[in-house]
């Protein structure tokens, strides 16, 4: 039974590396009809919080994922953890080592001096009894040690780099793997001997996890093989680098799920476009997918080992694609809550059903009809409704346009003919004629015209189709007011 987990720190939101490797166990797991489960290691207590771990659930929870068992939660497992460094000591597999701060920064010093790799010299590691005695009585406390064997080579198939090997004497010596804690008593439990209980107890099958992590396999298959645990396959994915190749880090302005989200990416693009980083769709299938598509299909052969440049152009793509094929009641549903965090609808309104009239629910259809094909983001939704539902602003262009002598005698002509002739907004061909009318009587240009009454209306000399904008408008009232504020006297 495959049954495979992400092991987020609570110490930050949901990261976008987390996110990612979250998707591809995910796909694993459902692929191969296996389990997904969670374990939430928050055992630095100092940087660990629940608000973190409320952050990571609803972001995996908005990405799509869903879990198979309750989250385990790291720090209530503390006796298990203390129960397999127990049995290390008894069985010479671990050992206490009183080395002070002192005696190991010099120790490191003067490896740097020599240009050696810093490591832990393995000194304590056959103390005598009455050596350990003294240090005692010297009122050491002592961490607790992994015997490392530096003559090892450690070799694993991973199932995205093939196969691996790594030098045991590159493990930097015997691994701490208890914090340090009065000499008969066993600290707190360090991360890669957790992990390995963790993973044995919950008969995790296969490791996913990221590329750095690669050195901490290493060293947990010799933690596996003094618990006598069964060793999991491992699995480590590539990196999401940014465009000067390194990792994708604050730097690049977004990393947690949450900057994507607040910028208005769709849930399905950001999760399709979070498989694509790292995994190729087999041969004839489209790189757009929904997470349930690209589970059918996912194996962990087509997850690339080179790392994963993260492409904006892409990522906008794959959203403005999603957004476009959204029917435009569904678009309206999306757009509602973010229109009403502006307060530009009411509360009250959202499927209240039968509150919002057939005539508003109309309107908000028909805009969202206008705005549809220019968005990339779905709060582009909202930059580009401004108009609509306040009164803009009217950029320099925009006045540059309007306030020449002859735009405002159009305008004016213009503004009469439309109070004269009235236009509730709903037949086009009345603003058509009114256009045309005006174009006649004032000798001007219908681009010149239409230029001048867009930025009246919209307070700019760009934007959405003109007829529609000036329609929507009329139908709440606002176009005469729009015009007549552009009338210099
Ligand atoms: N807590 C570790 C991390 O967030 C988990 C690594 C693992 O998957 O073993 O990096």
């Amino acid at each position: 039974m495959v049954r495979v987990r992400l092991a987020p720190s609570p110490t930050g939101t949901l990261h976008i590396g987390t996110a990612r490797t979250a998707l591809f166990n995910w796909l694993f797991a459902r692929q191969q009809g296996g389990a997904f489960l969670l374990r939430i290691e928050d055992t630095d207590r100092e940087r660990s919080s629940e608000e973190f771990t409320d952050n990571i659930l609803e972001g995996l929870q908005w990405i799509g994922l869903d879990w198979d068992e309750d989250p385990v939660i790291q720090s209530h497992r503390l006796e298990a953890h203390k129960a397999a460094i127990q049995q290390l000591l008894a069985n010479g597999k671990a050992y206490r080592c009183y080395a002070s701060t002192t005696e190991l920064e010099n120790m490191r010093s003067l490896q740097k001096a020599e240009n050696n790799a810093p490591r832990y010299d393995n000194r304590h590691r056959n103390l005598t009894r009455s050596q350990e005695q003294s240090l005692i009585s010297e009122g050491r406390e002592a961490v607790i040690r992994f015997r490392i064997d530096d003559n090892e080579i450690i070799e694993w198939n991973d199932l995205i780099r093939g196969p691996m090997l790594w030098r045991a004497s590159d493990l930097g010596g015997d691994m701490v793997i208890a914090r340090q804690a009065p000499a008969n008593q066993i600290g707190d439990p360090l991360y890669n001997l957790a992990v390995v209980v963790d993973d044995a107890t919950m008969a995790i099958s296969h490791v996913i996890r990221g590329e750095d992590h690669i050195a901490n396999t290493a060293k947990q298959l010799q933690l596996y093989k003094a618990l006598n645990l069964p060793v999991p396959q491992f699995a480590h994915t590539p990196l999401i680098l940014n465009k000067e190749n390194r990792k994708l880090s604050k730097r690049d302005g977004v990393t947690s799920i949450n900057d994507f989200r607040n910028m208005g990416y769709s849930s399905s693009s950001l999760a399709n476009y979070m498989t694509l980083l790292g995994w190729s769709p087999p041969k004839g299938m489209s790189e757009r997918f929904s997470s349930k598509e690209a589970a059918t299909v996912f194996t962990l052969s087509r997850v690339n080992k080179a790392g994963a440049r993260f492409d904006w152009d892409k990522l906008n793509w794959l959203n403005s694609q999603t957004l476009h094929e959204l029917d435009l009641r569904e678009l309206r549903e999306q757009l509602l809550p973010l229109w009403i965090n502006r307060g530009w609808i009411e509360n009250s309104i959202p499927e209240t059903k039968g509150k919002i009239s057939e005539q508003d629910l109309t309107w908000q259809i028909d805009l969202c009809e206008l705005l549809k094909p220019s968005l990339v983001l779905l709060s582009d939704g909202v930059d580009q409704a401004i108009p609509f539902f306040q009164c803009p602003d009217i950029e320099e262009k925009a006045w540059s346009q309007i306030k020449t002598a002859s735009n405002q005698l159009a305008l004016r002509e213009l503004l009469n003919v439309l109070i004269n002739k009235g236009w509730d907004g709903q037949e086009i061909s009345i603003a058509q004629e009114i256009l045309k009318f005006t174009c006649q009587a004032t000798d001007t240009k219908k681009g010149i015209l239409m230029k001048s009454l867009r930025s009246a209306l919209l307070g700019s000399i760009q934007g959405p189709d003109l007829l529609t904008s000036w329609s929507l408008l009329a139908r709440i009232g606002k176009d005469k007011k729009r015009i007549r504020r552009c009338i210099l006297n």
